[in-house]
């Protein structure tokens, strides 16, 4: 690990005073970014802790879920509020990580989590996404557990977050705040497809600070689900995930979100699929109607097709999971 400078801020201007000085990163609550400075991945000059910052609320109003960047997983997947309006977030946190890892990890910092790519996470392979412009391994490489959505020639690394999937498909909006301005983004456009700079992963800017997350109020919001399938049982990354929320009238669907995990370089949604679910009922004909509109822009590689099958049977699942609730 490079030698870095540490600060604490014991405030948000403070800390945008800091954050605004080059190569100076936020340290929530430090269970990724310190393991990719050990790795020699991330570089930062200085650190400043923002631990002691208050944005650590979770507050339902009429309108809106507003989730503190730096409340932790833990707490967000237990409130109780969470658990009834927007069960797909409990279940999506709770499906990550380990218990001691959630009560550590904040909300901000698990949006902002980089791949598990390993030939992102050492130095023996190079790395378009750590060193721009040094190639990428995984093209013909061990590419089993890489994207099949979203991917460019010069990056297949999947988007790791199973919250960011729940948050995409209840519309979540991101508040980011500079020295000079604040700004909102839907979740929708906050990651960036890697194309030919998979280095640049989301819209944010060197400086900035998430100070929070909105979730609008909807009447999908309580029907939703989230469904993880992985290689064992608990403490693994998603194969395939699906964030799934539908509300039928009369037996036909009238408004239906799904978005998936595991399969795209980002957290991945394709609402005119979607729209091709609405007025109809829910069977397995039209939800593989729908699985086919939604992964048919997939490339996937020989090692990695059988992400397709698995997210086609999750999407059925969470779907009639999300009907009978
Ligand atoms: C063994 C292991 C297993 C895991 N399994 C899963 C899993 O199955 N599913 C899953 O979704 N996640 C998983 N994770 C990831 C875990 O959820 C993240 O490490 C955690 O959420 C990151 O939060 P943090 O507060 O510790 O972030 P930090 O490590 O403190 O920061 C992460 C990044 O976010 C930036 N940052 C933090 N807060 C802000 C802010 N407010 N504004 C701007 N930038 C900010 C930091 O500068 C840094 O770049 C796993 C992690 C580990 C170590």
């Amino acid at each position: 690990m490079r030698p870095f400078e540490f600060h604490r801020a014991a405030s948000i201007g403070e800390a945008l005073d800091l954050l605004a000085q080059p190569g100076t990163h936020p340290l929530a609550g430090g269970t990724t970014i310190i393991d990719l400075m050990k790795l020699g991945v991330e570089n930062p000059v200085a650190l400043v802790d923002i631990g002691a910052l208050p944005l650590g609320g979770i507050e339902l109003t009429n309108d809106v879920l507003r989730i503190g960047a730096l409340a932790s997983n833990s707490a967000v997947a237990a409130e109780r509020t969470v658990r009834s309006a927007f069960p797909a977030i409990s279940e999506a946190l709770l499906s990550g990580a380990s218990g001691q890892i959630r009560n550590a990890a904040s909300m901000a910092g698990n949006l902002l989590q980089r791949t598990r790519c390993a030939f992102f996470r050492s130095h023996d392979w190079p790395c378009n996404k750590r060193v721009a412009g040094s190639g990428c391994p995984a093209q013909e490489g061990a590419n089993t557990h890489h994207a099949v959505l979203g991917t460019s020639e010069h990056c297949l690394a999947v988007n790791p977050s199973d919250v960011a999937v729940a948050l995409l498909a209840l519309d979540a909006v991101i508040a980011i705040r500079c020295h000079a301005t604040a700004r909102e983004v839907p979740l929708a456009d906050f990651y960036r497809l890697p194309g030919i700079t998979p280095h640049v992963e989301t819209v944010m800017h060197p400086g900035e600070l998430i100070t929070h997350i909105d979730v609008p109020k909807s009447r999908l919001g309580p029907k939703s689900t989230y469904l993880k399938l992985r290689g064992r049982a608990s403490y693994e990354f998603a194969s395939a995930s699906v964030a799934a929320a539908v509300f039928c009238e009369t037996g036909l669907v009238a408004e239906v979100a799904v978005a998936l995990g595991g399969l795209g370089t980002v957290p991945w949604r394709d609402r005119e699929a979607e729209a091709l679910l609405l007025g109809k009922p829910l069977t397995k004909e039209t939800i593989a109607v729908f699985c086919r509109a939604l992964l048919a822009p997939a490339r996937p590689t020989e090692a990695n097709r059988y992400k397709l099958d698995l997210a086609s049977g999750a999407i059925h699942r969470a779907l009639m999971r999300s009907a009978a609730c």
